[in-house]
């Protein structure tokens, strides 16, 4: 078979509906349930299939449908009965589809209506699939209210919507309903590489990626965008030309652009996005793979591992990393993020483009210049803290910190006595019993508002543990970052809240270790195990979402590993 453009828009997609069940692309919990319905013979008289478009809704209607009224249905319908013949003919008598987008007056809803009393004609069930249901007026909305209300047992509705919220809660109240998710760009990916081997056209790898990713969840979306570059070059799918079809920009210029950013040449960043503008980049689409770019160097700052990386290689992150901090880096993550979120409202894109890239290179220039800012930032917090002190009655109050220019977070530091007098009071059964945490460590990984936990942890060990408090030995950076107010309540919170865990965390960097080691040994052994009091955080979560929650928000299921 051969790809004909003659043939026209969408062809791809008629072509590659899923005929099976276990061609469907994604929604593998829904598939399964359904089939079990039918295996079961427990079908209900409506459903609502809900998600994003491409998703397959109408496609699993259209097959739900046939395997309901196909004679030997076993894992797939049988494709010879008299019901599967005239389905793949396109004729069943009793599988009726109405697309409410186009008909959605009173009189569509009661041409069927009027219908339903009658027994099917060919089939075991009536079925009526109503594509985009909240199109529907509420007239027509009410008529089809008293059906469901009392429906024949031979009618099955199945409604498909974009938009759940617009359909009204008594018809939803009265559905079986079925959350239809994106697609992943993984399985986007594969199956427009199946097609494309059946079709006989070559391809490059990169550039069906490409595709997939902008296709963003919609199988059919990444089809159409498939037609286009066909359109364009029937005979080969390269990535040069979905860069210049779609105005995407390569990865190769995203990174030296972000190069030019943080290297603080403003103008030169701005002439440049001028010019990739002028020759039809997509601006929303730059923003979106600038971000991305971000996360990936995030991605690989951690442990140092290409695998999760979608769109930068090791070398290329390594190169961001070289540039800048991960604090910058998460900056330019919110920074972007908010930009990409003013694209549906502000036609001028450009503009905000402009100035978050103007903002990202400006905080470089701080960086640069940054003996003032950060002195300020840090000597700040510790007179506040002073003067808490002083003014002990107002426990309630959190001391509440201006934002510097460069926000700089106040670590604490514990003075070596007071790390030392919990360790001669830890023993090692405490310590054997917190150790649970490293072994639960890995569930945390690909949970996205818990990533930060693992991450923080992974490396590091339990050095010693008191009926209080626990101590952490890491390197300096999750040492810090662990003494780190937020960050230190956060992991407080965490772990009571996911090991039961009631203790105080010191994070220690291997020096300090060995310095209290030696300590340990030095200190008479009437003086050891002598109770240490450590005051605990009272307070319960910030309703203020951090930095790192913000990015896990953003990024949270893209992380996954695929397959
Ligand atoms: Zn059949």
């Amino acid at each position: 078979m051969r790809y004909n453009i003659v043939m026209g828009y969408q062809v791809l997609y008629r072509t590659y509906r899923p005929a099976k069940f276990s061609e469907v692309v994604g929604q593998k919990y829904i598939v399964k349930t359904l089939l079990n319905a039918i295996k079961k013979n427990r079908i209900a008289h409506a459903y609502l299939f809900a998600g994003p478009r491409g998703t397959g809704k109408t496609s699993v209607a259209k097959l739900f449908a046939k395997a309901i009224n196909c004679e030997n249905f076993k894992e797939e319908s049988c494709d010879t009965c008299k019901n599967c013949l005239a389905y793949l003919e396109g004729s069943h008598p009793d599988i009726i589809e109405l697309d409410a987008a186009s008909n959605n007056g009173i009189d569509d809803i009661r041409e069927i209506i009027e219908q339903v009393p009658y027994a099917p004609l060919l089939g075991k069930y009536k079925v009526y699939i109503i594509d985009e249901v909240h199109m529907l007026t509420t007239q027509a909305f009410n008529a089809l209210l008293k059906t469901l209300e009392e429906p024949p047992a031979h009618v099955i509705f199945i409604f498909a919507t974009t938009d759940p919220q617009k359909v009204i809660p008594t018809v939803l109240s009265r559905c079986q309903r079925y959350n239809f998710s994106k697609i992943s760009t993984f399985e986007i990916k594969k199956k427009t590489m199946e097609i494309l081997e059946k079709e006989g056209i070559a391809y490059e790898e990169k550039a069906v990626e490409e595709l997939a990713r902008m296709a963003e969840g919609g199988m059919r979306d990444a089809l159409s965008l498939l037609e286009q570059c066909l359109a364009y070059n029937p005979d080969e799918v390269t990535l040069e030309d979905v860069e210049h079809i779609f105005g995407l920009t390569s990865v190769k210029e995203e990174v030296s652009l972000f190069t030019d950013i943080h290297s603080n040449h403003v103008s030169d960043v701005i002439g440049r996005l001028r010019n990739m503008y002028t020759q039809g980049m997509d601006t929303k689409r730059l923003a979106v793979d600038l971000l991305e770019i971000v996360k990936d160097a995030l991605i690989y700052s951690d442990q140092g591992k290409d695998t999760l990386l979608n769109r930068l290689t090791a070398a290329e992150a390594q190169e961001i990393l070289n540039l800048t901090t991960t604090d910058d880096l998460l900056k330019d993550a919110r920074d972007l993020e908010e930009t990409v979120s003013k694209e549906k409202q502000n036609q001028n894109f450009l503009v905000y483009l402009e100035l978050c890239l103007i903002k990202m290179a400006g905080r470089n220039k701080a960086a640069a210049e940054k003996v003032q800012p950060i002195k300020e930032s840090v000597t700040e917090p510790v007179k506040e803290t002073e003067e808490k002190k002083t003014t002990e009655p107002e426990p309630e109050q959190e001391p509440v910190i201006e934002e510097p220019v460069e926000e700089v977070e106040p670590i604490i530091e514990y003075n070596t006595d007071f790390l030392l007098s919990i360790l001669l009071d830890a023993n090692r059964d405490l310590k054997i019993n917190d150790q649970i945490i490293y072994n639960k460590l890995d569930l945390y990984r690909y949970e996205s508002d818990k990533r930060k936990f693992y991450q923080l942890l992974i490396g590091t060990e339990l050095f010693a543990s008191n009926k209080d408090a626990i101590i952490i030995c890491g390197n300096k950076t999750q040492a810090d970052t662990i003494n780190t107010r937020s960050t230190n309540e956060e992991l407080y919170d965490f772990l009571n809240e996911e090991f039961g865990i009631d203790k105080m965390v010191y994070g220690i960097d291997e020096d300090r270790k060995k310095q209290l080691i030696s300590l340990y040994k030095k200190t008479p052994e009437e003086k050891r195990n002598r109770p240490v009091y450590i005051e605990k955080y009272t307070r319960k979560k910030t309703e203020n979402q951090t930095q790192e929650d913000r990015l896990r928000d953003l990024f949270g299921d893209r992380v996954k590993v695929e397959e």
